[in-house]
């Protein structure tokens, strides 16, 4: 790319692409787990670090993981980028890799479910701690960073109520305290919301959802500046975390069209949210795109478009809920999120079903509570469908 800085839909297209030798219009697909040299001087100078080359793809020493993690840091506005198995992968590594015995994390609002399972079951095994802290305590995040806090962690929309966290205002608190803050950008995706230029340390991603965009790959990501990432890269190579070959090359393709599937999925998450504020089933919805809404001033500041995720409250209990999304025809009851086809699930029975009562209450997961992915379909047809589905 000659331009000096290329936009959004240039980068999703081109960005991190070489020309292949053999005039292969982008990056093939090279499954190979390991790579010739003509000599063992050549493999020498590459394994003792003198010359760049691919020795073994488990290190992620492959021409087509390496085009999709340039695509990704380019898509983000980091240095670096590394892809991984699966969102959770990214996120174990990153947490591994800067909390050691006796390190502690900061976790801000709602979080993915296998994110607080990490935090708040598997990671006190190695004796690094999570301080948890609902969106409106943010009040008392200066006091809950110590000495040895290394992160600050959250989500912006949260899951599932949408909440938006200022994520420039917890970055310089993170930062006065000597922590890193760490932002899992998935329910945005880098066409709504880029953290890095906010003043997050790292990104991460599952992209299973919106990068990889059809429902038909599991991946993560996380992206920063090359010293910050330097020793997750290592957690990826000796934890054995590496995205497939063949998952970033379908995920390289996916990215080519990233900005016009978020656009449209902005678009028609922005419909079903207006139209669903003005049924009298539907006792609040949840989306930062209406003005109604606690965070969307915030939102409006730190991003470009209000993603394609709604919550929505429902005029009835648990099972009336149910029969509700039970009536719908075009959104398929599915967790996950992020593909081309729209989704439903309700929380409470599903995503947070594992999550005490009472903890859910506080955070406002209420039986009627329902999560849409608005898809790609026409907007005309998921609104008539969800109207169906109110109206019984
Ligand atoms: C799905 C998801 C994850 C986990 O990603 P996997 O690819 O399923 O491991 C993490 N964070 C968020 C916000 C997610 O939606």
């Amino acid at each position: 790319m000659s331009k000096e800085k290329p936009g959004f839909s240039t980068i999703c297209v081109h960005g991190g692409e070489r020309l292949d030798p053999e005039g292969g219009i982008h990056v093939p697909l090279y499954n190979h787990s390991t790579f010739g040299f003509p000599s063992t001087q050549a493999l020498v100078d590459v394994v003792e670090g003198r010359k760049a080359g691919n020795l073994y793809t488990r290190f992620g020493h492959n021409p087509t993981i390496k085009a999709v993690e340039r695509k990704l840091a380019l898509l983000e506005g980091g240095e670096t980028a590394y892809v991984f198995g699966s969102g959770m992968a990214a996120e174990s590594a990153t947490f591994l890799a800067h909390c050691r015995t006796g390190d502690h994390i900061v976790c801000i609002g709602d979080v993915y479910g296998g994110t607080f399972e990490l935090l708040a079951n598997n990671l006190p095994n190695l004796g690094i701690e999570t301080t948890f802290l609902l969106g409106e305590e943010l009040g008392r995040l200066g006091a809950a960073i110590t000495p040895r806090t290394r992160i600050v962690f959250f989500e912006t929309p949260t899951n599932p109520g949408m909440e938006i966290l200022d994520i420039a205002a917890i970055a310089q608190t993170a930062r006065a305290a000597g922590a890193l803050t760490v932002v899992d950008n998935t329910f945005a995706s880098p066409v709504n919301q880029n953290p890095l230029h906010l003043g997050a340390d790292i990104v991460i991603h599952s992209t299973t959802k919106y990068l990889g965009g059809h429902s038909d790959l599991t991946g993560g990501a996380v992206i920063g500046s090359k010293a910050l990432l330097e020793p997750v890269w290592a957690w990826r190579k000796n934890l054995g975390q590496i995205m497939a070959p063949e998952v970033a090359h379908l995920l390289a393709r996916s990215l080519r069209t990233l900005s016009v599937r978020v656009r449209q999925q902005n678009e028609n998450a922005l419909a079903v949210a207006q139209f669903l504020a003005t049924h009298r089933k539907v006792i609040r919805v949840n989306y930062p795109g209406l003005p109604e809404a606690t965070g969307y001033q915030i939102a409006r500041r730190q991003m470009r478009g209000f993603g394609g995720m709604v919550s929505f409250v429902y005029d009835g209990d648990a099972a009336a809920t149910a029969r509700m999304v039970d009536r719908l025809e075009l959104f398929t009851i599915a967790v996950s999120l992020g593909g081309t086809e729209s989704l439903i699930t309700q929380p409470v029975l599903v995503t947070h079903h594992g999550m005490a009562p009472e903890e859910r209450a506080r955070r406002g997961i209420v039986d009627g509570m329902v999560r849409l992915s608005c898809g790609l379909e026409d907007i005309g047809d998921l609104l008539a469908d969800l109207q169906a589905a109110l109206d019984g």
